[in-house]
């Protein structure tokens, strides 16, 4: 497996006034092509500010990140904002959906704006297909459950094919039968080929996951490799049930 990720060094420092935040501090991470990992921490560890640099939202202070071989640090605004479009897929805790869109328009989303128009629409339905959406396709997210809205999400995620699918406390508002069914999700997507990273402070959740860094106070210190990771569609077999999954 060759590396997706590759950060060395990475500091982080915002600045308030005459305060000094050192929301990151020397990081050093590699992902490899396919991995499935959970970052956990306190909170105000530097998590989201990890995230936000690996998804190109922001720029280190300091430090190496390469993406897919690509020196980010070199990249303007506009080729940082083309190289998310195209390689991120991002899944939030608040599901973050268009309320007035439909599951299509939502799924559709991130395609408007891409040039690449031709199949569109089948793009969109295999991305809503592969959340088990498909029946639902001309429903509003008010008309769906957390579980579905998060499903939603990660088929929009899915639209443009990324290389990497990042979660920011995907499970946070969802119940443990629902968390496992999107845990059940993720681990199909990542069987498939996807690389994920997700953030979560629950230990059941990260032990679906194939490694587990530790962040406090902005450093990794530790990192932990899953012997062998929870089956989520195994376990669920054993709760009961409350959505059609398929
Ligand atoms: P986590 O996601 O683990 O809760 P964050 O990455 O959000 O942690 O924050 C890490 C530290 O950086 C915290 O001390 C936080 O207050 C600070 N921080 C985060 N974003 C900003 C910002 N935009 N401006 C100033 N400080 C920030
Ligand atoms: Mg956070």
């Amino acid at each position: 497996m060759s590396e997706i990720i590759y950060m060395q060094g990475i500091t982080k420092t915002y600045h308030l006034g005459k305060i000094q935040v050192r929301a990151l501090r020397a990081v050093d991470l590699t992902v490899k092509q396919g991995e499935f990992v959970t970052v956990m921490g306190p909170s105000g560890s530097g998590k989201s500010t990890l995230m936000n640099i690996i998804s190109c939202l922001d720029t280190p202070t300091s430090g190496k990140y390469l993406l897919e071989d690509t020196d980010v640090s070199r990249l303007n605004d506009n080729q940082l904002a083309a190289i998310r479009n195209k390689k991120i897929g991002f899944v939030f805790q608040t599901f973050n959906l268009l309320s007035r869109s439909n599951v299509y328009g939502n799924v559709e989303l991130p395609l408007i704006y891409s040039a690449n128009a031709a199949n569109r629409h089948s793009k969109v339905l295999d991305s809503i297909e592969a959340v088990g959406l498909s029946k639902w396709i001309k429903h509003k997210p008010n008309e769906l459950s957390g579980g579905q809205k998060q499903r939603v999400a990660i088929a929009r995620a899915l639209t443009n094919d990324p290389a990497i699918i990042l979660a920011d406390e995907p499970t946070g508002n969802l119940d443990s039968v629902t968390g496992e069914e999107i845990m059940a999700i993720f681990q199909d997507l990542n069987r498939m080929g996807k690389t994920i990273l997700l953030v979560t402070h629950e230990m059941d959740i990260a032990l679906h996951t194939q490694r587990i860094v530790y962040l406090r106070d902005g450093k990794i210190f530790k990192q932990q490799q899953v012997e062998s990771p929870i089956d989520a569609r195994e376990k669920l077999k054993a709760l009961p049930k409350l959505e059609d999954v398929s």
